[in-house]
């Protein structure tokens, strides 16, 4: 089964536990209005590859992945949004022995039963935390993101949850205690990550004849941003 591959990371550092081979898969029905990967949002482009093909390379990092207590993430782009590539992906990892890990905002089709078979941990974004919010910042719906938590809560798949911080629209004390309390309510949930927001990838919009929209807006103090971490979800 082939699927629409933007690109490979060999060994990432940031996507889950240990050395991680990230497969970046393209398309994502989201349009965040700080997404810095603009490239990998439309559908039908891409490099089209065969999961074997694709999973035999995940495979000769295997030793690094062993050696860190690492292993694959599937990114993107939304990686749910390509389900039966992505599905037939994770199973054959699985049958290889690679800790397997999706990074996603759960905009996906709602049927995960088959994929979360196939699944250790899954990093997931909570971008807002009311439909109207998540619906101005990203132009989709957390009900989406809600019913795929719902799926790893019922099959026992461990979450990572992270919230990019923005200046001015989601760096706000009141707005993260609230995010605490709407995390709280959730089950297997082993870790919050705060992701500083960037501006990286702003002169991509211009390169793809795109606005970007947060045109003017700082990057986030990343210390800052390890600040509000450690007082409001760790505890420290
Ligand atoms: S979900 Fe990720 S890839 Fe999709 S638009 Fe948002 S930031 Fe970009």
């Amino acid at each position: 089964m082939k699927g629409n591959v933007h690109s490979i990371e060999s060994m990432g550092t940031v996507d889950g536990p240990g050395i991680r081979t990230v497969i970046f898969l393209q398309g994502c029905p989201l349009r965040c209005k700080y997404c810095h990967n603009p490239d990998t949002q439309e559908f039908g482009e891409g490099k089209p590859t065969e999961a074997t093909e694709l999973v035999e390379k995940i495979r000769r990092f295997i030793p690094y992945h062993k050696a860190s207590g690492g292993g694959v993430t599937f990114s993107g782009g939304e990686p749910l949004a390509q389900p039966e590539f992505l599905t037939e992906c994770l199973k054959l990892c699985k049958e290889a022995g690679i800790h397997t890990c999706i990074d996603t905002s759960g905009a996906g089709n709602g049927n995960y039963d088959e994929l979360l078979r196939y699944t250790d941990l899954a990093l997931c974004d909570i971008k807002e935390i009311t439909e109207d919010a998540f619906g101005k910042l990203c132009g989709g719906s957390l009900a989406r993101t809600e019913a795929f938590i719902r799926a790893c809560e019922k099959h026992g798949v461990p979450l990572w949850i992270r919230h990019v911080v923005v200046p001015g629209l989601t760096d706000g004390r009141e707005h993260l205690l609230g995010l605490k309390e709407y995390i709280s309510k959730l089950r297997g949930v082993l870790r919050v990550e705060l992701l500083p927001y960037h501006t990286l990838g702003a002169h991509k919009y211009a390169a793809m004849g795109r606005k970007y929209a947060l045109e003017g807006v700082p990057p986030m103090d990343a210390e800052l941003c390890g600040k509000l971490q450690k007082e409001i979800f760790d505890g420290e």
